[in-house]
């Protein structure tokens, strides 16, 4: 009963009064819930030393002092050190001009400025992460892509089975007779398709730090550019310099097709083929000086070792032309001389990309040595209109569901017809560029209605239209308590 914590509460102040003068004023007065209160706004602030000003998660555990005086261990130990070391000669000191001695007796009527800090508070994680050392079955981390990643499954299920066998790989770390092999991925699919959009959801997953570059800006050591080991110094960045993270995490080169060799020609090929040379022992794994916390070597900055065994390497790219490449191939094993109906079945077989092979990348002009690392192929497929509209709606962060929850905010509830959502399909489509069209085009759009529903309270619904996305109409706006239907 509180009641009953009341009067105990008051037994105990007055005992406090008693023994404390200066604690039974704070305290009285104050019931349980408030005493609660002001325990937890304690638990929020951290001591800081008096000397150093370092707080109390930084130093370790405070020594209190008389007055509310902490100071922590280092300086504590240094004044000791100083006091002892002999090497100061106090009576020479004493006699200096300008050099004063604090008397302990006025330190104890100083009050400090102040002795205490706000700690800093965990950032609420939105993701709820799989465990690396206790890496979840392949089925659970795909279940895991496909609340944010839409299609794409036979990349979901290659990758999943991927990552799975890596972390096993990191985590046995055995090197007996039978030595897992690395499962560092290629991906091939056009943009905008989700390869980086994989790969970043997967890592954020996993809760391993990432590090995405862009393979055209990488060149040989020496030349200009960033030198290929600048990647692992942007992982471990991401890392917050802690090297055993980066040594787990994972790296991603984008376009890495553009580093394909090039085909007649007689200068050297500085971004091309010996970019690929330069990349093959990191991949595989071996020990690289980066800089820590800058991504230049020349600068004073001290160096650190980080070991790429354990990195799991993803490269992707859109590899452009592949598809005749394949096509030539299939067509030269089915039949000699010309065949006129293959060659138009195989014009139109949208899932030509899928038949890749190794030999056909090879001729795309990736080294032999640079594919043998990276044993994993797979593609993605470019985007459908179906796929587009599911993209708008379905992941758990879809863009139309970010939009519902902002105005939802101001209490409007919004909505979009379906026919609405294939036009926004269809805009995006002509652009070519996948799903990174979307955005863009729906921002365009939803400019005006972020901008003019706010101005009215009345306005409880809206819903988007094809003739809106298309410019020939309005949107459907709905007042509150009311149904009517009104063109803007
Ligand atoms: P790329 O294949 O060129 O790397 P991205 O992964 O960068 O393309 O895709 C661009 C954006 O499009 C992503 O940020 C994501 O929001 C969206 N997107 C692309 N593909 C998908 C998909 N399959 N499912 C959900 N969103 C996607």
């Amino acid at each position: 009963m509180s009641d009953n914590d009341f009067i105990i509460l008051d037994e105990e102040e007055k005992k406090d009064q008693k023994d404390d003068g200066v604690q039974k004023e704070e305290s009285r007065g104050l019931t349980a819930s408030e005493h609660e209160k002001k325990e937890d706004n304690e638990n929020e602030y951290e001591k800081i030393c008096f000397i150093c000003h370092r707080p109390e998660s930084v130093t370790g555990r405070m020594i209190d002092l008389p007055n509310n005086i902490t100071v922590c261990p280092d300086c504590m130990q240094r004044s000791f050190d100083a006091m002892t070391s002999g090497s100061v000669d106090l009576n020479r000191l004493m006699n200096m001009p300008g050099v004063q001695f604090v008397n302990m007796s006025d330190l104890e009527n100083m009050q400090p400025k102040q002795q205490k800090i706000k700690k800093k508070k965990e950032k609420p994680k939105e993701f709820h992460q799989l465990d690396v050392k206790n890496i979840p079955a392949p089925h659970k981390i795909k279940a895991r892509l496909d609340e944010y990643v839409v299609g794409q499954e036979y990349a979901k299920k290659a990758m999943s089975v991927a990552v799975y066998n890596h972390y096993k790989r990191v985590a046995t770390d055995t090197m007996d007779d039978i030595e897992i092999e690395k499962s560092n991925m290629l991906m091939i699919g056009p943009t905008g398709c989700g390869k980086t959009y994989l790969v970043k959801t997967l890592a954020r997953l996993l809760d391993v730090p990432l590090a995405i570059t862009d393979a055209t800006s990488l060149t040989e050591a020496g030349y200009i550019g960033d030198d290929i080991e600048s990647v692992v110094s942007k992982l471990l960045a991401a890392a917050d310099n802690d090297v055993e993270r980066a040594e787990q995490g994972i790296i991603f080169i984008d376009e890495i097709d553009k580093i394909a060799k090039k085909h007649n020609t007689n200068q050297r090929d500085v971004s091309g083929e010996s970019v690929q040379q330069g990349m093959l022992k990191l991949l595989e794994g071996s020990e690289v000086e980066v800089p820590v916390g800058a991504n230049s070597k020349n600068a004073m900055v001290p160096l650190t070792t980080v070991n790429t065994k354990n990195i799991l390497f993803i490269c992707g790219g859109a590899f452009p032309d592949l598809e005749d490449i394949i096509k030539e191939r299939l067509q030269k094993k089915t039949s000699m001389g010309f065949n006129a109906e293959l060659k138009d079945k195989l014009d139109h077989d949208k899932d030509l990309l899928s038949k890749v092979t190794v030999e056909d990348l090879r001729k795309f002009g990736m080294i032999p040595e640079f594919l043998g690392r990276l044993p994993i192929i797979f593609t993605l497929k470019g985007l459908d209109k179906d796929m587009l509209v599911k993209i708008l709606k379905e992941p758990k962060n879809a863009i139309l569901k970010q939009y519902q929850k902002l105005l939802a905010l101001d209490e409007v509830r919004l909505d979009f017809d379906d026919d609405a959502l294939e036009a926004i399909a269809e805009k995006a489509m002509e652009k070519d560029t996948g799903a990174r069209a979307l955005r863009a085009i729906i921002e365009e759009f939803m400019l005006d209605i972020m901008y003019e529903i706010p101005k009215d309270d009345s306005i409880g619904e809206v819903t988007i239209t094809r003739a809106y996305i298309e410019g020939t109409g309005g949107p459907v706006i709905r007042l509150r308590g009311q149904a009517v239907p009104r063109l803007g």
